[in-house]
């Protein structure tokens, strides 16, 4: 009992870190992680647009070496009869950059192993993501696990809503 409630805790409070992470923005400065921090949320940081402070899509890099996802610079661009770099203002030279491959597939193999590993942790039994949380046990539970036997007309919610509820108790 006390272990499963430990794991579930723990698992939530990933999530939650992550979800701060997320919300940080890019151009904060670079102050020295703190050892708790670990590399993914290093990485996060990274990989994200300065404009949009998502993962970048489609990225575009300019003559200053500065990387913006295409939608976020077109519209930032939009109305501005100068085009320069939103963080750097160093003028560009081109009014169409190059896409950054490099970085794009960086991000997608950034996406890829943060959906696999961080975000959902597997079910021990049956190897499935634990995208719910059983409101009646108290515990993350995978898709398989719905369905079975063991939850009949169990009420669940997704598992980042389950965080979000646990971080508002907490405060
Ligand atoms: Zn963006
Ligand atoms: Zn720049
Ligand atoms: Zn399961
Ligand atoms: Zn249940």
């Amino acid at each position: 009992m006390s272990v499963m409630n430990t794991l579930t805790l723990e698992l939530l409070f990933t999530i939650l870190q992550e979800r701060r992470v997320k919300l940080q923005p890019a151009d904060a400065p670079h102050t020295d992680t703190s050892p708790g921090d670990s590399m993914a949320s290093r990485s996060e940081v990274e990989f994200c647009c300065s404009i949009c402070q998502e993962v970048f899509r489609d990225p575009v890099v300019l003559s200053c070496s500065h990387s913006f996802c295409k939608d976020c610079l077109k519209s930032w661009w939009k109305d501005k009869e100068v085009k320069e770099c939103p963080l750097c203002k160093r003028r560009s030279s081109r009014s169409k950059p190059p896409g950054n491959l490099v970085l794009k597939n960086l991000c997608e193999t950034f996406i890829q192993k943060r959906d696999q590993s961080s975000s959902y942790a597997l079910c021990s039994q049956h190897s499935e993501k634990l995208r719910l949380f059983c409101l009646d046990h108290q515990q993350p539970v995978c898709l398989v696990c719905r369905d079975s036997e063991k939850h009949t007309e169990h009420r669940f919610s997704p598992i980042d809503e389950a965080a979000q509820q646990h971080k508002k108790q907490l405060q």
